[in-house]
């Protein structure tokens, strides 16, 4: 049993602490789902095709949500009789079809967002040091997540080609984004950039490395 002279490993606890804040979230995105007329599943299909203009196989859907295709293919189809989501082709590949976001789609994610969840609120409880802290963990957390395979790429800067970090010399601004051209600062790093392309790998990791030694 765990005691003050005997507690669990730090890790142990961290992971604790990170399952109570997704209930917290899960529970905001049920509430968001639930106003738009959807479910959460549904919700995080429509989050996750924003800004992909070719769309995503409802392989890669499964992949990003971590559930089994036919979870992701019962949700898309059911989006798609909403008039929430058409299917295109996948890219150059004139054979594949891809399933992305419709104007429709789009409006109701954006309605969904009107209001703000008890999540984001406990987070803009923290001082703005603590919130960037916050965010470089969970940058670092989610790549490492991504090299071992756990995840697939996410649309974050440290795997952009745009990315270079700390290219300037100003403390609040030391990183440049060659998408936009414009410095930016550490609490601006994105999670989910539309803009994002990935990097190679041997790009990833040299840029990696930068950033993570400052
Ligand atoms: S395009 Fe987006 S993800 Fe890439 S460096 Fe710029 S802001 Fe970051």
């Amino acid at each position: 049993m765990e005691t003050p002279k005997n507690p669990t490993s730090v890790n142990h606890r961290i992971r604790e602490g990170l399952s109570r804040v997704a209930m917290a979230i899960r529970a905001d995105d049920w509430n968001r789902a639930k106003t738009s007329g959807l479910n959460p599943t549904q919700l995080a299909i429509l989050e996750l095709l924003e800004g992909r203009k070719d769309g995503l196989s409802v392989k890669e859907i499964a992949a990003n949500l971590g559930v089994s295709q036919p979870t992701a293919t019962d949700s898309i189809a059911a989006l798609e009789r909403k008039g929430f989501l058409d299917k295109r082709s996948a890219g150059s590949d004139k054979r594949g079809v891809n399933v992305g976001i419709t104007p429709e789609g789009f409006s109701v994610l954006e309605a969904g967002r009107s209001s703000t969840g008890v999540a984001e609120q406990s987070v803009e409880a923290l001082a703005e040091d603590e919130q960037e802290d916050l965010l470089i963990t969970l940058v670092k957390l989610i790549s490492h997540l991504q090299e071992i395979d756990a995840i697939p790429i996410q649309r974050m800067c440290a795997s952009c080609r745009y990315f270079a970090p700390f290219a300037h010399s100003d403390a609040a601004k030391p990183h440049h984004c060659h998408f936009v051209d414009a410095a930016f600062g550490q609490r601006d790093i994105r999670i989910d950039c539309r803009e994002h392309e990935t990097a190679d790998p041997s790009f990833r990791a040299a840029t990696w490395n930068v950033f993570t030694q400052g």
